[in-house]
This record gives structure tokens, sequence and C-alpha cells, in this order.
């Protein structure tokens, strides 16, 4: 129903390269190979935040980037690996691959914490790569590249804070007024069935979900089309603000209106009706009567409830408002998410290895396990490729080329390379 939603981009560091050296000590003419191994790139870790709510932070924030791992060194020294990052998500953020639009993860549970992408392996220095015949190899293997993915990250919006109040008294002016300054509420979908949401964030950085609901009191309690999600949306608010319109200019008497609309609230969801709630009169900077005003708070102060004064259109009051709001937010609890966390979770089908097509008489080889190897040799040198083709065979390719009725001279590309068929 009501999700943010957001693309990023993130990347996990690429391993570190292998080294290659040899080993000089004195009065030893040439020593053997002690080329270090790359230390691996940094992983990418998604992690449940309890205290956040929305995904805003990635409005503004969308690229993502793991450490590297560092080069290996001579003397069989390591390359150091590059730092996990860890990115913090709100309770029910789903994260799908842009690509295939499949789950890679579902966090909805504290704690939960998820690895969604690898970092590369370090590559191998040349001290792995001597052998009875060749004792001193000449090349080691580059890092893998860290993987990157376009993620998707959705999110089921739960309002923390409802908005009631008759028609007319300010409540879509006050939603507009207090999340325009950075989400649009037009960056939700809405309907006249559904509450305009809009994410509020202070100057702290705290941010909450803010739902007008239009329906609650036009239409009433009977619930014209109101459907059950609906009402579960609302009732999982933690907090209500009343809107009222105090200035008279419509000759409402701001008492009547606080009684009338708690009635209709009890009738409409017991539940509500026992949620805490504060009083926002509004449109002061019209105020015709002051009376009104503190016969309002008056009531306020019998109910216990706090009211604070304010101007929608004119902002007077608000920044208080939303200040004292957050700070509320953080004492009341918030309710357990599970129930309405009921996804599917799919598992992640293993890649294909590898494939090859024939385009325009061309061989071409794709797939990540192959592409990988790829990634690994270094083409200007001999040994490198040696070992490349050795790779090649293990997975079948070669075999595969055969079957499908590759000659001597054809063109087989991999990457962005090219290389000739022999016999
Ligand atoms: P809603 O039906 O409760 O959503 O009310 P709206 O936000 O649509 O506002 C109804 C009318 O009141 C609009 O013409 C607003 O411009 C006006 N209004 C809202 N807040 C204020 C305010 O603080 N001062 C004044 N003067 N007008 C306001
Ligand atoms: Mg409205």
């Amino acid at each position: 129903m009501f999700t943010d939603y957001v693309k990023i981009i993130a990347k996990a560091g690429n391993g570190g390269n292998g080294a290659i050296s040899f080993r000089r000590e004195k009065y030893v003419a040439a020593g053997g190979p002690d080329g270090g191994d790359g230390g691996n790139g940094g992983n990418i870790y998604f992690e449940v935040d309890p205290d956040s709510n929305t995904l805003i932070d990635f409005r503004y924030n969308k690229k993502f980037k793991a450490e590297n791992g560092k080069n290996g060194e001579g003397a069989h020294k390591y390359g150091k690996s590059g730092e996990d990052l860890y990115i913090k998500v709100p309770i029910g953020t789903i994260i799908r691959d842009a690509k295939t639009n499949r789950i890679l993860a579902d966090l909805s549970h504290k704690g939960q914490k998820e690895l969604i992408l690898v970092g590369g392996r370090g590559g191998k220095g040349n001290s792995h790569f001597a052998t009875s015949t060749r004792q001193a190899p000449r090349f080691a293997q580059d890092g893998e590249n860290g993987e990157e993915k376009e993620l998707i990250l959705e999110l089921k919006l739960l309002a923390d804070v409802g908005l009631i109040g008759f028609p007319n008294v300010g409540k879509s002016t006050f939603l507009s007024m207090t999340t325009s300054a950075t989400p649009k509420i037009a960056d939700y979908h809405f309907t006249t069935l559904e509450p305009n949401l809009g994410v509020v964030k202070n100057e702290y950085g705290d941010s909450f979900v803010i739902a007008d609901i239009p329906g609650i009191i036009e239409g009433a309690s009977q619930g014209t089309g109101l459907g059950i999600q609906f009402l579960r949306h609302i009732e999982r608010t933690r907090l209500l603000l009343h809107v009222i319109d105090v200035s008279g200019s419509e000759g409402r008497n701001p008492v009547d209106d606080f009684y009338k609309i708690n009635t209709e609230l009890a009738k409409y969801s017991e539940k509500l009706s026992k949620r805490k709630q504060i009083i926002v009169a509004n449109k002061i900077d019209i105020m015709q009567n002051e009376n009104l005003y503190l016969e309002l708070e008056k009531v306020a102060k019998e109910n216990k409830m706090e009211i604070f004064k304010i101007s929608a259109a004119t902002k007077q009051g608000i920044s208080e408002l939303i200040k004292y709001v957050s700070q509320i937010l953080k004492t009341l609890p918030k309710e357990d998410l599970t129930e309405v966390i009921d996804r599917k979770v799919y598992t992640l089908e293993d890649e294909e290895d590898y494939r090859i097509e024939k385009e325009d008489g061309v061989f071409v080889i794709k797939g990540e396990a192959v592409e990988r190897v790829m990634r690994r040799v270094n083409i200007a040198d001999n040994e490198s490729l040696y070992y490349f083709q050795k790779s090649l065979e293990d997975l079948g390719v070669n075999q595969k080329l055969k079957e499908m009725g590759v000659k001597e001279g054809d063109i087989v590309k991999i990457n962005d390379y090219e290389l000739e068929w022999e016999e």
C-alpha cells in the first residue's frame, strides 16, 4: 500500500592485486618468488536500525562503496583487507536486485544483518605459482572486482503520526508545510481513500511519517469504502495531532469541534480514541477572538492534553511543535511489526556459470564465472594467459566450443577481449 521506494548503487570493494616480487638477499644471486597476496575487498551488509522508520536518507545519498583491499607486497606481505560497510535501514525494508527484481533480503526483525554484496577476493602473489618447471613466475593474479549492483530498497511506510480534524481546518496545509522542506508529498501515490503521507525530517536528523487521514470523519464512522488495510494502517499511528481551527473565521467553535471529532473517533475505532493526542490550534494568524482559543486551552487542560498554537499558513509555531513531536515519539512504544510484514521471501537460484552464444560467426562467452576469470588475467603476460587457458579448460569452455563447431581462426569473445581460436 504505502511504500517508500528508493534506488541506490552499491559496490563492494575490489580485491587487491597479488605482488610480483623475488627474494633479494645478500650473497644470493636470484631468490625465489615472494610476492604476497592482495587483501580482500570489503563486503556490503545491510542491517536493521531500530531507530529509523523511513528511507529518507537514501534520497540524498544513493552511492555506497566498501573499501578496496590493498595490494600484496614483496617478502610475502599480505595486502590489508578492505573494511566492510554496514548500511542501516529501518525494520521492514526489502532489498531487491534492480536488474532482476529478485528479493535479496527482507530485513524484518531487530538485530538482523544480511550480506548483500561480496567484496572481490585478493589476487594471489607470484609466490603461489612456482612449480618445479617454473621457478620464477613473473606473474601474479589481479584482485577480483567487488560485486556492484543497483538495488531497490522498499519499505512499507507506517505513519507515526495521524492528523485528524474537520474539513478545512488546515490538515493538508500542515502536511505540506511540514514535509515540503525535503521529501515531497507528491512522491507518494495517493487516491482519495489513501491517507496522504509525508515524511518529516527535523533539524536534528530525526524523521517520522505523518498521515493526513481524510476519511476518518468525512464519510464518518460507517467507514464508507475504507478498507480494513486502511484502518490497520492508521491504527498503528502512535500519536494523533488534532487540528482545530481557532480563528473563528468560519464560525466554528473550537471546543465543539474538539468533542465532536473525539466522539466520532471513538465510534470509528476504540483503539484510536485512546491514542495520545495533541491539540493543534491552527490559523492563529487570522484569529479574531482570543477567547475561542482560551476556552479550548481550558478543555485541553481538563483532558490532560498538550496544546500548540500555530499557523500552518505562515509556519508560526510549527518548528516548536515538530520538535516536541519528534521527542515524544521517542518515548512512545512501537508496535511489533512482524504482523505487518507477511511477505514471501524468495531464495536466490544459482546463477548460470556461463553460456556461449554464436553472434555473426563470433563465439561470445558470457557469464559471471568466465568473466571473473577474464578479469584476473594479465593479457600481456604469457604465463598468465596460460593459466587463463587452463581455467577455461577446467570450466569446460573449450569442450563446449568444440561441440559448437569452433574452427581454427574463429573469433572467441569474452568481455572486451577477442581471442583467436587455435587448434
Ligand atoms: P483540510 O481540509 O483540513 O486539509 O484543510 P486545508 O489544508 O485544505 O485548508 C483549508 C483552507 O484553510 C485552505 O484555504 C488553506 O489555505 C487555509 N488555511 C490552512 N491553514 C491556515 C492557516 O494557518 N492560516 C490561514 N489564514 N489559512 C489557513
Ligand atoms: Mg485536506
